[in-house]
């Protein structure tokens, strides 16, 4: 059962109309959160963050935190997965198309469960491929917009080459992948690109670097050039659906040693004790 505009209902039974401004102009902005043993994983910190996309479009949020958790703990418990991710999307409704806001107009909100699966035991194993493209996107990459035609075009550059992901790069320096944040170690540091408008803040991100900083991992934020890219001993992926993932080619080349290296395992390790806390409460 998928959530729209106030009723429950099945998926195949959900229409929007034609002049949604999220069909039109992509006008709207999503957020995703993993469920694990049906408990929203750091719900304050992705709730935020839909706060701080819907600032950015300058769009009202249409509920309070209490009411957006109440909202979410139906639509897990209407589904039959113990692991989701919920995917919400909120645009600016449905109006005559114009590029100027529409004045009271609702909203519309859609949000949807899916089975959230771990990520396939070989690549962790053996460390998935990446390529890397410049970084042609907007200014505004810190807002989850629904408006993704450039990631999309990012991302099927990878999964032309059956690599998993693009990391991008602006201006020579790393940004973050197609849909995910991306981290580099050189010399047993764990280097990561500070927050900007110029990437997603994600959340694992922040849960990688919370558990950095409590395990005394050396860890630095700041500025990561192409070249550090390129001569990386690590090269780690993050996002709420992959969890952590080791990069062990980028554009054909092996990443250090070619295949998943230490602190990534130290890493992966942490985060799984850190889900399981979580699903405890
Ligand atoms: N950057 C982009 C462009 C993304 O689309 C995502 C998530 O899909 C991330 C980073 C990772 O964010 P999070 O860890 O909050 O899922």
């Amino acid at each position: 059962m998928i959530y729209l505009n106030g009723k429950f209902m099945p998926i195949e039974e959900a229409c929007i109309p034609v002049l949604d401004r999220g069909f039109i102009f992509g006008d709207g902005i999503y957020e995703v959160i993993p469920a694990y043993s049906r408990k929203p994983f750091r719900l304050p910190k992705h709730l935020n963050r839909l706060q701080h996309s819907l600032d950015g479009i300058r769009l009202k949020n249409p509920f309070s935190n209490d009411e957006w958790k109440n909202l979410l703990e139906q639509v897990i418990a209407k589904s039959d997965a113990e692991d989701q991710y919920l995917y919400l999307h909120i645009t600016r409704g449905v109006a005559k198309r114009d590029h100027a806001f529409p004045v009271n107009v609702p909203p519309t909100v859609f949000i949807m469960s899916n089975p959230l699966l771990p990520p396939p035991a070989e690549l962790l194993a053996s460390g998935a491929s990446a390529i890397t493209a410049i970084d042609n996107r907007w200014i505004r990459c810190d807002v989850k917009a629904i408006s993704l035609l450039p990631n999309v075009l990012l991302r099927q550059l990878a999964v032309d080459v059956h690599a998993l992901e693009t990391i991008l790069i602006r201006d020579g320096f790393l940004t973050e992948g197609a849909a995910s944040n991306i981290f580099v170690v050189k010399n047993g540091v764990l280097l990561a690109p500070p927050k900007s408008n110029l990437m997603l803040p994600g959340i694992t991100y922040d849960v990688v670097l919370e558990l950095a900083a409590a395990n005394k991992i050396p860890h630095e934020i700041r500025e990561i050039t192409e070249a550090e890219v390129r001569t990386a001993d690590e090269i780690l992926l993050t996002s709420s659906t992959k969890e952590i993932m080791p990069i062990a080619s980028l554009d054909n080349q092996p990443v250090g040693q070619g295949k998943p290296g230490p602190l990534f395992a130290r890493l992966h390790a942490l985060y799984q004790d850190y889900k399981a806390t979580n699903m405890r409460g």
